[in-house]
């Protein structure tokens, strides 16, 4: 039975992208909340606290509820043989690294959504389902999304992650940045975990005076550069490292926004008015495909 994963997907939706690109219409835009305040929150991670106990990940699951494994596997380091990537099954994941300075004490890197200040998913998104927020945090209404899946191929972090092993109602799943439990005043589940501070919630202004100032005490035991203070434009979630990034697998990229492939798509689509019923059609097409073939994988 034909499964259709990521790369099946990617290949559809540039097809379908180009079809749609080379239809001869005018322009329309799907209403999206795309909010820069300048009082966005944000999480400085400093990457030469964390320990690798992935206490967040067991509490992002929990405040997610997503099934959590026995804690006790949780102290099996075992896992960090492999890279792995936040999916439906864990919004944020700790990988681990080898410490050319110290090999008794390797170097652990959460990962997760990082909230971008000129996110490429909420451009990418044909419907608006996606938004940036007040308080810094990019979410996305599950009502809204048709599952198009655009948000995946657009993101310079590769992050959203889409329930292909579910047939009935697959969503598109990353992490929301506790967007629930922050407006209730309280803070991320992974923050409020962490045994030893790693992770620093706050507004994304003092986390980077925060950074500058732990890094000019500190010149030895940081790389003088703050991982997300300008990538594709910044990022509410800023990194700190006593490595050089590129080792740390933190993609390199430049400091304009990411809208590329987002605004090609959104372009194809609104910057030439498709009529909505051939967006839809088009759009139910792709998700017809994508559903028969998932229900035809349960079956
Ligand atoms: S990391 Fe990806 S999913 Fe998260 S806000 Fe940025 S573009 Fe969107
Ligand atoms: S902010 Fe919330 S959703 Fe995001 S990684 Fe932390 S616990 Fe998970
Ligand atoms: S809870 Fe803190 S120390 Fe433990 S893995 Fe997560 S970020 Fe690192």
């Amino acid at each position: 039975m034909e499964k259709q994963n990521r790369r099946d997907f990617f290949k559809t939706a540039a097809i379908i992208g180009t079809a749609i690109t080379g239809l001869p219409t005018k322009s329309a835009k799907a209403a999206a909340k795309n909010v820069l305040s300048e009082d966005r929150m944000g999480v400085l991670v400093d990457t030469t606290a964390c320990i690798g106990c992935r206490n967040c990940e067991w509490a992002c699951k929990k405040a997610h509820n997503l099934p959590t494994e026995p804690i006790e596997k949780y102290s099996d380091r075992s896992v960090f043989k492999r890279m792995r990537r936040p999916d439906v099954s864990a919004l944020t994941v700790v990988n681990e690294y080898k410490n050319p300075q110290d090999a008794n004490l390797p170097i652990n890197v959460k990962v997760q959504c990082m909230h971008c200040d000129h996110p490429a998913c909420v451009s990418a998104c044909i419907v608006g389902a996606f938004s940036k927020n007040e308080n810094g945090a990019v979410t996305w209404d599950t009502k809204k999304c048709i599952g198009c899946r655009y948000c995946m191929v657009a993101c310079p972090f590769q992050v959203p992650s889409f329930e292909y092993g579910k047939a009935i109602n697959p969503e598109i799943k990353k992490c929301d940045f506790c967007y629930e439990r922050t407006k209730a005043g309280k803070l991320p589940a992974c923050v409020e975990i962490c045994p030893v501070e790693a992770l620093t919630y706050g507004s994304r202004t003092d986390l980077i005076k925060i950074a500058r100032e732990r890094i000019k005490r500190n010149p030895d035991k940081y790389v003088n550069y703050i991982y997300g203070e300008y990538e594709v434009g910044g990022t509410s979630w800023l990194y700190i490292a006593g490595e050089e990034y590129k080792k740390l697998a933190f993609p390199k990229l430049g400091d304009k926004p990411a809208p590329g492939v987002s605004e090609s798509i959104q372009h194809g689509i609104f910057a030439y008015f498709v009529p909505p019923a051939s967006l839809y059609a088009l759009l139910g097409g792709l998700m017809w495909i994508t559903k028969r073939k998932e229900n035809g994988e349960a079956e």
